[in-house]
């Protein structure tokens, strides 16, 4: 018997949109899987000013909407619910939803990576109460407030000078002396006023009584302490990819990223990976939306191969 679908598409990212229209509008009857709202990372973004096509630069949402539009009039069938498991039956390559299995001959894994967390005291304790991890979701409720931004990447200056769009003040603490973001959105941050540079630095616990009042810092050229006062954290250092649903099915490397060809093809024939979950270097949007692109088609590929045995 032929299975329902032929291909489920986990992950409603740039990658995962990106892969269903392309089967889909190859005919490919394809469902995406989405555990929060299509349009990942992305649509948490600002502004996104580096893909193509959009020369005064674009919101991530509305990005991220068009993209699912245009997927979605090609026929992909979008369902919010949670990938917890993927297994192979003979041709079919399934995915565990709850207690229901959905079946497809072809899997595209496009599910992302979430933030890492800094592992310091404090962090989960006021996560919500002055701890956040997005910018665009919780900078709006800090009018006039002072904000600690931890990270020194494309993502933590990019987000921190959001931030001064709210904020009087955002202290950036970097574990270095350099950033790590490069060209204009350095050049930005290193020109705002609102932002001071905690350099050389590291947060070592984030303290308050009901919502956050202070993060602890140390130097560690000097190993000096001190307090700053601030009424919020934002966490920007680096994402993880996410995984767990997969472990033991298909092989990671050592930074937990999924292992593939460079066909997009996974060690496990007609399982296939797109986006920051098998690239560990190069998040970007446009990145994510051509290993969408071929991943669909390899899984087209593979498909129509598996028909013709
Ligand atoms: P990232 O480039 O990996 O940067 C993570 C930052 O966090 C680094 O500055 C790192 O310090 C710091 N860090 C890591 N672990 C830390 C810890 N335990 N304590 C303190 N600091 C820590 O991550 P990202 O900024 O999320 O960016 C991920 C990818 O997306 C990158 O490829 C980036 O270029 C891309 N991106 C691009 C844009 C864009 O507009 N083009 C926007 C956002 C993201 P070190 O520098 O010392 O390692």
């Amino acid at each position: 018997m032929q299975a329902p679908y032929d291909v489920i598409v986990i992950g409603g990212g740039p990658a995962g949109l990106t892969a269903g229209l392309y089967t889909s509008r190859a005919g490919l009857r394809t469902l995406l899987v989405e555990q929060l709202m299509p349009g990942g990372q992305a649509a948490t973004t600002d502004m996104v000013e580096n893909y193509p096509g959009f020369p005064e630069g674009i919101a991530g949402p509305e990005l991220m909407q068009r993209f699912e539009q245009q997927a979605v009039r090609f026929g992909l069938e979008v369902r919010i619910a949670q990938a917890q498991a993927i297994s192979v039956r003979g041709r079919d390559r399934i995915v565990s939803v709850g207690d229901e299995e959905l079946v497809a001959g072809a899997l595209i894994i496009a599910s992302g990576s979430s933030p890492r967390k800094l592992g310091v005291p404090g962090e989960d304790a006021f996560r919500g109460r002055g701890v956040s991890y997005c910018a665009t979701c919780d900078g709006p409720l800090y009018r006039d407030a002072v904000l600690a931004m931890v990270g020194g990447g494309d993502s933590a200056v990019k987000e921190g000078i959001f931030l001064t769009k709210f904020a009087r003040k955002v202290y950036l603490i970097h574990r270095r002396d350099e950033l790590r973001a490069s060209g204009v959105t350095r050049d930005r941050a290193l020109s705002n006023e609102k932002i001071e540079f905690v350099w050389n630095s590291v947060v070592e616990e984030i303290v308050g009584e009901q919502m956050v009042s202070g993060v602890r810092v140390r130097n560690v050229k000097t190993r000096e302490q001190s307090t700053l006062p601030v009424d919020g954290v934002f966490i920007f250092v680096g994402t993880e990819p996410n995984t767990g649903f997969v472990k033991g099915i298909l092989k990671l490397d050592e930074k937990g990223t999924l292992v593939t060809n460079r066909d997009t093809e996974t060690l496990v024939p007609g399982i296939f990976a797109a986006g920051d979950v098998q690239e560990p270097f190069a998040q970007q949007i446009a990145v994510a939306v051509g290993h969408g692109a071929q991943a669909a088609m390899m899984a087209e590929h593979y498909l129509a191969e598996q028909r013709r045995e």
